[in-house]
């Protein structure tokens, strides 16, 4: 039997790994800059948490989910997204008890039963963040720009960040009700699917892609007219915060989010150089889900982006993902060689210098083959001639240039690399 990956995941191999450890990085480097902490949450939770913070009738709870029952009769799931555990997490672990604002992060392998298609997969990895204890519409702001910080350091171009603000408990039956009523007229021209959202969750019609929904939705009033006082004020704080920080953004009055938990403000990262599964990121407020799930009352805002997609960007745009540091290739030439070699290469790693030694080759143009491979940046080599003077040849792999180092001075030549390495 031939076994080959389960569809809709994919292997990540050695070739590409350098652009997921490069967005990796880059994305704890500024999660550090403002002072958000990783947290990692279990792979699976309880099926339960996931339909009560998800919703029982969303997209997700209905068909996506690879739920299990355990050999011990636990009805589980996979995790299809990163915010519900966190925010179990953060009960379980009584994280706000000091009643102070806690910023957080994760990243890892999240599971949707969807049809695998180009930028969508079956299990995708996400890297996210979840701000919790403030109202304030600045904590909005600041992980909107956090955001934009991050792409922008990633280097991607051409992205548009949408936002819209979908009100909080009290607004949302105004805005349904405005929106049921300016589709009444149409409602029984619409598929069978279209009218069940309608009558249960109407807002998830606006991002709708069916072509008669949308001409039945152009001349719609805007929206914003039947958010409350509070939410308007609060909407526009944060639009005036992005203003200053000078980040840019599009008001999309249709953006509503496939999560049901949102309230207030919603965002979308999107790049028209994905085709159909454009979006990279998406996130909002969530006022009222820990409380929803027993925790205290506490608002919370956050984000996730997916890094298959960002990894396609990498390609399409072009980007220059920098090569990693130096890597220093010993070369025995002869078995005679291989303890003096052993020697080296431990006391170049000792240096904090990484180094290869591979067993079974003793001969010059097989090394420089297999070092070229590697993008080795230096090779040491040691033959009988170095030997007999306890010296090696170092040969620059770049410069193509060779020096002769004796074996005790090898450890100042390259504590110029230790140096770089460790930047
Ligand atoms: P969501 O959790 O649905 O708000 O999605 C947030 C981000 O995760 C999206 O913008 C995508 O980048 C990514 N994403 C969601 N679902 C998938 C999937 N099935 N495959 C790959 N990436 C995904």
């Amino acid at each position: 039997m031939k076994y080959t990956v389960p569809r809709g995941t994919k292997d990540i191999l050695p070739t590409e790994i350098g652009d997921w450890q490069y967005v990796e990085n880059i994305a704890r480097s500024i999660f550090d800059l403002y002072h958000f902490e990783e947290i990692r949450t279990p792979i699976f939770e309880s099926s339960s948490l996931f339909n009560r913070v998800i919703g029982e009738e969303s997209d997700i709870v209905q068909k996506e989910m690879y739920t299990f029952t355990d050999k011990g009769g636990r009805d589980l799931s996979l995790r299809p997204e990163g915010t519900a555990p966190v925010a179990r997490a953060y009960i379980s672990n009584n994280i706000g008890r000091t009643g102070t604002h806690n910023k957080l992060y994760y990243m890892g392998p999240m599971f949707r039963y969807e049809r695998p298609q180009a930028g969508r997969y079956r299990q995708f990895h996400q890297i996210g963040l979840e701000s919790i204890g403030s109202e304030h519409p600045f904590s909005d702001a600041e992980v909107i720009a956090l955001c934009y910080r991050l792409f922008t350091a990633i280097g991607l171009k051409n992205v548009k960040i949408y936002i819209n603000s979908v009100g909080s408990e009290t607004c949302r039956p105004v805005i349904e009700a405005r929106l049921k009523q300016f589709l009444s007229s149409n409602l029984t021209k619409l598929s069978e699917n279209l009218q069940k959202k309608y009558k249960n969750n109407p807002l998830k019609l606006l991002d709708s892609k069916d072509k008669d929904l949308q001409t039945y939705l152009s001349g719609l009033p805007d929206l914003r007219t039947a958010l409350s006082q509070k939410s308007k004020d609060h909407f526009n704080m944060v639009l005036e915060y992005l203003d200053s920080l000078q980040i840019p953004f599009e008001y999309k009055p249709t953006l509503v989010r496939g999560l049901d938990y949102y309230t207030e403000t919603v965002f979308e990262v999107v790049s028209d150089d994905l085709g159909a599964q454009n979006s990279i990121c998406g996130g909002g407020r969530y006022n009222n889900l820990i409380k929803n799930i027993g925790g205290p009352s506490v608002p919370a805002v956050g984000f996730a982006f997916g890094l298959e997609r960002i990894m396609l960007l990498l390609q399409q745009q072009n980007i220059d993902v920098p090569k990693s540091k130096e890597l220093i290739y010993v070369a025995p030439l002869g078995n005679n060689h291989a303890m003096a070699s052993i020697k080296i290469a431990e006391s170049l790693r000792s240096l904090g210098i990484n180094t290869v030694l591979e067993y079974g080759r003793f001969e010059l143009n097989p090394h420089i083959k297999r070092a070229n491979k590697l993008n080795a940046t230096h090779m040491v080599l040691l033959g009988d001639q170095e030997s007999e003077s306890g010296t090696v040849q170092v040969k620059n792999m770049d410069k193509r240039t060779q020096d002769t180092v004796s074996v005790s001075d090898l450890k100042s030549y390259f504590s110029e690399l230790k140096v770089s390495n460790h930047v």
